[in-house]
């Protein structure tokens, strides 16, 4: 897209917007046009991870919310605002892990660990939340995992942020994590040879590495290097306080594009390789919804969930969002 075309396509967002009564939350993952926050010329309200678009979702005032992200994200959104319409501008926005795992399997997890309480990944749909005992982010899972009293634990979906969480949960408090087979398939193409090789390339590099990495990418990425494991927030802490001029980044490639935005003259060396998901969000689709708002041709667009399943799975992302 031109950037006569970006500069009409924001300013006609930006019109809609006001006219339609509408916010727009925006993930570090969508594309950099839709990072750009309407204050510096852009069309978003706010950008984050997963966890901060939660809480900002409680605070928007707007009567209608549209989710640049994918849609377990904009279906969070949703339970959370119930009186609120919450729209995606592509229902295929979807996500590996959250398809890897549904209600009956957590029930199942249930029925062979009973009593052994059920954290889930924020990366699950509305139905399998509803199942679980907390939800958690890659910002505040070990502290969540802390919490609670028992020696076991069930952490779903995501094995490779469970293999990590287990080193460091068994580690300080000796307690054993039963895990999902999920996996993200961006995160899991960070394997120990590409971490390696990316590391002998730049020696003089920090490493930023997230939590959804597996757990041979994490360690062939800290045996000499120095860095952060942990989540996107974590991430972009970490460079802030950082005095290095290079950092090697594992996590989705247009994080790395916000890491440029905010830190110009620094290097940030990645594969990029980019969520399929994340990427079906456009500027031209977020357009499409705004038109349709109010005109009775949502249902594209909408996030519908049974009353049912929202009033189970809010508690569980309720709990989640008391450990910021
Ligand atoms: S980056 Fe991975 S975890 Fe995030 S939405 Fe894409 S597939 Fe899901």
């Amino acid at each position: 897209m031109g950037n006569e075309n970006s500069s009409t396509i924001y300013s006609e967002i930006r019109k809609l917007k006001e006219e339609k009564n509408a916010v727009i939350l925006s993930h570090y993952y969508m594309p950099p046009e839709l990072q750009l926050l309407e204050k510096d010329g852009g069309v978003a309200d706010f950008i984050g991870d997963s966890l901060g678009l939660s809480i900002e979702a409680t605070r928007v005032n707007a009567a209608n919310i549209i989710f640049c992200g994918v849609r377990f994200m904009a279906e969070t959104a949703k339970i959370l605002n119930r009186e609120k319409q919450v729209f995606i501008p592509d229902m295929e926005a979807g996500c590996s892990l959250a398809s890897s795992i549904t209600a009956a399997d957590v029930l199942e997890l249930r029925r062979q660990h009973p009593g052994v309480p059920v954290v889930a990944y924020v990366n699950t749909y509305a139905e399998t939340k509803a199942e679980v005992d907390i939800c958690c982010t890659s910002r505040n899972a070990m502290s969540i995992a802390k919490s609670f009293d028992s020696e076991e634990l069930i952490f779903v979906p995501d094995v490779y942020m469970g293999q990590n969480l287990s080193k460091k949960i068994e580690a300080e408090t000796g307690k054993h994590l039963i895990l999902w087979h999920g996996k993200c398939e961006v995160h899991e193409q960070f394997t120990g040879s590409a971490m390696k090789m990316m590391r002998l390339m730049n020696p003089d590099a920090e490493v930023l590495v997230h939590w959804e990495v597996p757990a041979e990418g994490v360690d062939a990425s800290f045996d000499q290097n120095t860095g952060v494991l942990g989540s996107t927030n974590d991430i972009l802490k970490y460079v802030g306080e950082s005095k290095s001029q290079k950092f090697i980044m594992a996590s989705e490639c247009d994080l790395g594009a916000t890491l440029k935005g905010m830190y110009p003259d620094r290097e940030f060396i990645t594969p990029c390789f980019k969520c399929p998901y994340m990427k079906k969000i456009t500027l031209t689709n977020t357009l499409q919804v705004l038109e349709a708002i109010g005109t009775g041709n949502v249902p594209p667009y909408e996030i519908i969930l049974p009353e049912e399943v929202m009033t189970r799975a809010y508690p569980p992302i309720k709990r989640m969002l008391d450990f910021v």
